[in-house]
């Protein structure tokens, strides 16, 4: 019987007391399943048999989809989803941050829920002697090959098709991962969703890429909506797509993409928001409880290219962004140029040593924003929050359960969660976003 789900979807049930992950089942389901792994808490099996199958379980539209890693939830109707998602932000409130009295709404999930990626990133590899693109099969290193992914904008998929039959046609020399030869490690599309502006980045074992000139040819060909064709060298035996060499070899260096009327340059490298349409939904939200009036200093933590910061740039006086990541940093500064925004201030460094320190320089801002990776703020950067005294802090989260620990922190220190609007970012997969709005309490 499985009675919970675990964060990336699996069902979960008992036996005999001992925990056991079943990728593939629902909570109610009682299945047959074989177990493939015990360890000293848990065991992970897989599904042999649904006993009593759940009234929501629907047929995954995606021919590939128990042998890919990409989604876990295509076996549940999206209204079950976006159900299950709400579910465990309640839990972990409950669970973690000891609160039964907080507002968690309804997901808020996508009318059409499929293909909405704006980033595409095939490996190349070999199978049986022949060439293949595609996705490595769920926890291994195996590539299967594929022709499409329904959550991929369908002009990323025609451009990673197109390069495959390139590939092939031109005979251009494959990675092989294992022997480390050969040329065509991956290809990376990125679409802006309101530009309809193309990049697409061919990443190779080294400087030489053969028949270079007739593969840009006909990707310009066949390809309306290419704006930039780039040259990535990864000569490294490694995992990381991208290395750290890029150029162009036809075209612009950038694309652009838009969120609301903020413009945004996007390079090989830059981070961006994958799902372009949720991404709105989810800052909007985020402009809703930040009730900005357009005199506010406003601080965005973990800002990555200054997306949130720049979004709320147009109603506050004056903005602070913080970032880890230095190339972030320099995007996020030329956007503000982009955008005509002179009142942005972007610094690199760690949240937890950059807010203290505003905190010691005097730095009181009426609404603090944080959205902070996996493992959440931890207390330095809350306690420096807290230490600025503004009115609201609107907290975006990956991860609902060190968002519960951190509501739980921050509610001992004078602010309380007033509510949590998650969002589904990432439909068909296991993971949801939340906004959550935090207010000072009223001291007697
Ligand atoms: N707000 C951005 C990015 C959020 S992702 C957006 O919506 O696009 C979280 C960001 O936190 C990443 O860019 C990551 O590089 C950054 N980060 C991780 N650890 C950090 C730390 N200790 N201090 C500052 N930034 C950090």
């Amino acid at each position: 019987m499985i009675t919970g789900h675990a964060h990336d979807g699996a069902g979960v049930g008992k036996v005999e007391g001992f925990t056991v992950f079943v990728p593939l089942a629902v909570q109610g389901e009682t299945v047959r399943a074989r177990i493939t792994q015990v360890k000293k808490t848990y065991a992970k099996a897989v599904l042999e048999e649904i006993v009593s199958a759940h009234p929501d379980r629907t047929r995954p539209l995606c021919p590939v989809y128990e042998q890919c890693g990409g989604c876990q939830l295509q076996h549940l109707s999206y209204e079950m989803q976006l159900k299950q998602k709400r579910q465990q932000v309640m839990d972990h409130f409950m669970r973690i941050g000891g609160m039964t009295d907080v507002v968690i709404h309804p997901v808020l999930g996508m009318d059409e829920p499929w293909r909405y990626r704006n980033k595409a990133q095939v490996p190349f590899g070999w199978i049986n002697g022949r060439a293949v693109a595609g996705f490595y099969a769920s926890g291994s290193h195996e590539i299967v090959d594929m022709e499409s992914c329904l959550i991929q904008h369908s002009a990323n998929d025609q451009a990673v098709a197109k390069v495959k039959e390139l590939a092939r046609k031109l005979k251009i020399p494959i990675y092989d991962e294992v022997k480390h030869r050969g040329v065509l490690r991956h290809v990376m599309v990125r679409t802006g969703y309101h530009t309809g502006e193309m990049m697409v980045v061919l990443v190779t074992n080294g400087e030489h890429l053969p028949h270079k000139k007739e593969l840009v040819r006909e990707l310009v060909d066949s390809l309306p909506q290419l704006k930039s064709v780039m040259q990535n060298i990864n000569t490294k035996r490694t995992n990381v797509v991208l290395g750290e060499k890029s150029r162009v070899l036809w075209g612009e260096n950038v694309i652009h993409d838009k969120i609301g009327d903020v413009v945004f340059a996007i390079s090989p490298h830059s981070f961006f928001q994958v799902n372009p349409v949720q991404t709105k939904v989810l800052y909007d939200q985020v402009v809703r409880y930040a009730q900005l009036s357009g005199e506010e200093t406003v601080i965005d933590a973990y800002c990555g290219i200054g997306t949130i910061a720049l979004y709320l740039a147009k109603k506050a006086r004056r903005v602070y962004g913080v970032e880890i990541v230095p190339q972030a940093i320099q995007d996020a500064k030329e956007n503000a140029g982009l955008n005509h925004m002179n009142h942005v201030h972007f610094e690199v460094g760690r949240a937890e040593e950059v807010m203290p320190r505003w905190l010691r320089e005097g730095i009181r801002p009426d609404v603090i924003v944080v959205d902070p990776p996996r493992k959440g703020c931890g207390p330095a950067t809350l306690d420096a929050a807290v230490g600025m005294g503004p009115e609201r802090l609107v907290y975006v989260s990956c991860n609902s359960a060190t968002l519960a620990r951190d509501a739980k922190y921050l509610k001992e220190r004078g602010y309380q969660v007033t509510e949590v609007q998650p969002v589904d970012m990432f439909p068909h997969t296991g993971h949801v976003e939340c906004v959550a709005c935090f207010v000072k309490k009223e001291e007697n």
